[in-house]
């Protein structure tokens, strides 16, 4: 499960595309639950951790640390 390890300001793919067409989204928020911003049209959606979890495919992009 080592690329199910996430942190802000990672991009990650979903397992369902954005009604815009994009599938890649930028995590902006990390809580109890995750804040991500779909890159195709900056909108922005709120997810339980574990709801979070459960709908990421991969970590596609690494945020610099
Ligand atoms: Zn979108």
């Amino acid at each position: 499960m080592a690329d199910k390890n996430y942190q802000m300001n990672d991009v990650v793919e979903m397992k369902k595309p954005h009604p815009c067409g994009e599938n890649r989204w930028r995590i902006i928020r990390m809580g109890a639950d995750i804040r991500i911003k779909c890159l195709g049209c900056d909108h922005s959606t709120l997810l339980p951790r574990r709801r979070f979890e459960t709908k990421m495919k991969r970590v596609v992009e690494r945020a610099e640390t």
